[in-house]
């Protein structure tokens, strides 16, 4: 194995690690941001039956042939029908039927004249609403229609949206909201789909204290397994988070053998460098390959299969700005390749921006280093948001993109055409 790795090497062997989910039907609203996994086939005709496109009145469109204000045809309104109506009366020559949006067509009706194109069957001039007229009545009465209807107008047709045996969502798409609605319109109440990862993030650390609790002497507040079940929830996947865990490797190996058994994936932070104190490689060596990678920041961190589910697991460093580049770069398409998105889903978008800065950037020769940066979709610039340094979390909190300067580039100047990795 490579004493150094680039950044493709890890990722590339990440990605031949993990494999997808196994799928499972879902109710709909929990396969929402899901990838369905078979194809779904129209069941029967969408919609189900002709119905109106308006509020308005069904009719023989030979009935109002030629009709005008001036000479219209009179129809005598036999019924009123509603949206959800089930029993329909044959319409005969001379007569209307009024109609609601949604409302089954009756047989014999071959269109819908609006109600703005007719009296509203008031017997006198034309009216707003029909409601103001025949709300209260079950039909009866007459209809003026003011101008003629073309068979089918105002009809939606049985099976015009989706045809019977006709493909509706093809596996391997992305159900959001528009694609759910589908579904349940098919009437489908489960779907076969990628479960969300189950990601479980534990932070470790004797200097940890939890958010919200003060802080003795030498303590800093744990924020990484908040960012990063954070960035977990924000990749797709259901994320918990453990307590931080103190530097000893039995309390690790206990915290871990805890969660497993509701984990995917693992991401741990901190303990993965060469200190005294770095215990999540002395309890994981063996299972865990510990590496350095040619980045910066990211230095040191661990990939490997832990368990008897051969469970992915991350250690990732524990500065807070290297552990999101990590998670970013290397996590979240895990995560997502878990989910079962494409290789074309896997990764944040890349972009080619030029870069504003008062200094040059100077950059390690031979790792590949990723700022933090503001990019300006507007003019295609990027300027950077506070140093190198890998504490710097308000200035990842202020970015919105990581400039990616290369392995071989030492400085870049202002003008230099960088790609950047826009975190969304
Ligand atoms: P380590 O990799 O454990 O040596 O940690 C490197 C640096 O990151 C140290 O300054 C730690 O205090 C800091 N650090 C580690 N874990 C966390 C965390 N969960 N939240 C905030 N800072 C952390
Ligand atoms: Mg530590």
């Amino acid at each position: 194995m490579a004493d150094i790795w680039s950044v493709d090497e890890h990722l590339a062997d990440v990605l031949r690690a993990v494999r997808p989910l196994e799928p499972i039907e879902l109710p709909l609203l929990d396969a929402a941001g899901c990838v369905l996994t078979e194809d779904v086939i129209v069941p029967a005709p969408l919609p189900p039956f002709d119905n109106s496109s308006m509020d308005g009145y069904a009719v023989r469109a030979a009935d109002v042939e030629g009709a005008t204000h001036a000479l219209p045809s009179v129809l005598s309104v036999v019924a009123d029908i509603a949206a959800g109506s089930g029993d329909l009366p044959t319409l005969f020559p001379g007569q209307a039927a009024r109609i609601m949006t949604g409302a089954p067509l009756p047989p014999g009706a071959q269109a819908v004249v609006p109600v703005e194109w007719t009296d509203g069957g008031t017997g006198g001039g034309p009216v707003d609403s029909m409601l103001a007229a025949s709300a209260a009545r079950g039909g009866g009465g007459e209809v003026r229609v003011f101008q003629p209807v073309a068979e089918g107008e105002h009809i939606r047709g049985r099976g015009s949206d989706a045809q019977a045996g006709g493909v509706a969502l093809t596996a391997g798409t992305l159900l959001g909201p528009p694609q759910i609605g589908l579904l349940a319109a098919l009437g489908r109440g489960t779907v076969p789909v990628r479960p969300r990862p189950r990601a479980v993030v534990l932070s470790t650390g004797s200097e940890l204290a939890a958010p919200g609790e003060p802080l003795g002497p030498g303590q800093i507040h744990d924020s990484n397994s908040y960012m990063l079940t954070a960035a977990a929830q924000a990749a797709g996947a259901v994320a918990f988070r453990g307590a931080a865990v103190a530097d000893d490797a039995a309390t690790l190996r206990a915290a871990l053998e805890d969660q497993l058994i509701r984990a995917d994936l693992v991401v741990t932070s901190g303990g993965v460098s060469v200190g005294a104190y770095d215990v999540v490689k002395e309890a994981l060596s063996g299972e865990v390959d510990f590496r350095r990678l040619a980045m910066q920041p990211g230095k040191p961190q661990g990939f490997g299969l832990i368990g008897p589910a051969r469970t992915p697991l991350f250690a990732l460093p524990g500065n807070p700005v290297s552990a999101y580049v990590s998670f970013e770069l290397f996590v979240r398409p895990a995560l997502r390749a878990m989910a079962g998105h494409g290789e074309g889903a896997l990764h944040r978008p890349r972009v080619t921006a030029r870069l504003v800065t008062d200094a040059p950037l100077s950059s390690p020769a031979g790792r590949r280093q990723f700022l933090r940066g503001a990019y300006e979709p507007d003019d295609g610039t990027v300027r950077p948001v506070g140093g190198p340094g890998s504490h710097l979390t308000a200035a990842l909190a202020a970015a919105d993109a990581l400039i990616e300067i290369p392995e071989n580039v030492t400085e870049a100047a202002a003008g230099a055409e960088l790609t950047v990795v826009l975190l969304g």
